[in-house]
């Protein structure tokens, strides 16, 4: 399988288009479509600039209404594309799946569907969308691979393997996140406000004693001890993979644990409060009608304009607690980035840089076959060692901690 059709042209997109084409042995002819062509054409640009592009080959740009099912189909058998990388906005997912069950192609995304007017979903957050779709995929014989960015994607590959090779039962699962990076400004956030917010505004799910459980945001306040980057402060968050690997795994908890600062939250809390995060819309004086959430995203700054004054990193990994031969046991198997490596490798910074590494990794594995499953896979239920492995090639090794030490997991891949 090759030639990889990427959808999207934003943070993820950029570090997607660099990565892909830094493997464009493997992979193929690359081609970038958003709905606004010159985001394609300064990512494309900037491939070159960096001189990223492996072999002598095709990188091209295309204009494409993601959500118009037949222009994406006609652009698919165009670019003869087997592989399409989703990186658009969470309101596509979608039609790219139709367009490539239609069309034969592989489809792989990094977060689940989103209708734009409905905050935070109820669970099953899977199966109000995507797995609706197995069985086409599987019918089609069609590989999609739901959720391969860091978190989900990555996290998703550190439980399995935990589950697979460190318990022999699951007592719990948290997923923590933490970027203790510095962009410098007074306030942003680090991709698609709207996305961000939509992730903050709503209730709060977990899977605890196998049931879901609902807290408020920013109810539940833990402290961990972290490698690399200290004691920090998080906050129980929702998040696409709880859903996943409590249906996928054995575990009794699943937890999703984020990292924010005593600001983030005092600004979120003013704007949240004062009604300007709402997507509803509003009328003014003038009968003009604003989505208060749509002006809040036109003044805040743009995130990838943070990129390249960020420094810091982050620290993103699995806490699993369970039972080993008998005896209770814990491991964090976790990776660090740097927010200024990623930018002078691909101009992004790490949040984007973790997200859009596993999207191309997957694309990888699809390639050579090793995960060109012919149906639809949340990451968990893919071998993770063959993932970890590329992951570790392409810049995100795998380290872990637990009763041995802190270490790097990669030379066992
Ligand atoms: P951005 O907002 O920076 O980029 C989204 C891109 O999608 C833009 O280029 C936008 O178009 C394009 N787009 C939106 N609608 C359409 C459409 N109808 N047709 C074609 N293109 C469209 O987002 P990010 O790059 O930050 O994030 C991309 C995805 O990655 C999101 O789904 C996000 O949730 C996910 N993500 C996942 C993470 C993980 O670890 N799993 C972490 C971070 C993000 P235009 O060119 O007009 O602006």
């Amino acid at each position: 399988k090759k030639n990889v059709l990427i959808i999207g042209a934003g943070g993820v997109a950029q570090v997607v288009a660099h990565k892909c084409a830094q493997n464009n042995d493997v992979l193929g002819d690359i081609h970038i479509a958003s709905r606004t062509v010159a985001k394609c054409e300064a990512i494309r640009a900037s491939i070159h600039e960096k001189g990223n592009l492996k072999t002598p080959g095709v990188l091209e740009v295309h204009q494409l209404d993601a959500l118009d099912i037949e222009a994406t189909k006609e652009l698919i058998r165009k670019t003869k594309a087997s592989i399409v990388i989703n990186v658009g906005a969470p309101f596509i997912n979608m039609s790219v799946l139709q367009a490539c069950i239609e069309t034969g192609a592989a489809y792989i995304d990094t977060a689940i569907h989103e209708d734009p007017l409905k905050i935070c979903e109820t669970p099953p957050w899977y199966g109000n969308y995507e797995w609706k779709r197995a069985e086409a995929c599987e019918k089609a014989g069609v590989t999609a691979i739901l959720g391969a960015g860091f978190d989900p994607g990555v996290v998703n590959a550190y439980a399995a393997l935990a589950a697979q090779e460190y318990f022999d039962t699951l007592d719990s699962i948290d997923i923590i996140d933490v970027n203790a990076g510095n962009h410098g400004r007074y306030f942003a956030t680090n991709f698609d406000p709207e996305t961000n917010f939509r992730e903050f505004t709503g209730r709060v799910w977990s899977w605890q004693n196998r049931q879901w459980t609902q807290n408020q945001m920013f109810e539940i306040r833990k402290e961990w001890d972290l490698p690399v980057v200290g004691t920090r402060t998080t906050y129980m968050t929702g998040h696409d993979e709880i859903h996943s690997l409590s249906k996928n795994l054995d575990v009794p908890f699943v937890r999703f644990w984020m990292g924010f600062s005593d600001h983030y939250i005092n600004v979120f809390t003013v704007l949240k409060n004062l009604g300007l995060l709402s997507e509803q819309p509003i009328k003014l004086d003038n009968g003009q009608e604003v989505v208060p959430l749509k002006v809040v995203k036109a003044v805040l700054p743009d995130p990838a304009s943070l990129a390249p004054n960020y420094t810091g990193k982050t620290c993103i990994g699995d806490l699993v607690k369970g039972k080993k031969d008998g005896k209770e046991r814990e491991v964090f198997i976790y990776n660090v980035a740097d927010h200024k490596e990623a930018f002078e490798e691909v101009g992004s910074q790490a949040i984007s840089y973790t997200a859009g590494v596993p999207a191309v990794a997957a694309a990888m594995l699809i390639a050579t076959g090793e995960w060109d499953v012919k149906k639809m896979a949340n990451v968990e239920e893919l071998p993770p060692r063959p993932f970890l492995k590329v992951l570790d090639k392409l810049g995100l090794p795998t380290r872990i901690r637990d009763e041995q030490g802190d270490r790097e997991l990669s030379s066992t891949f």
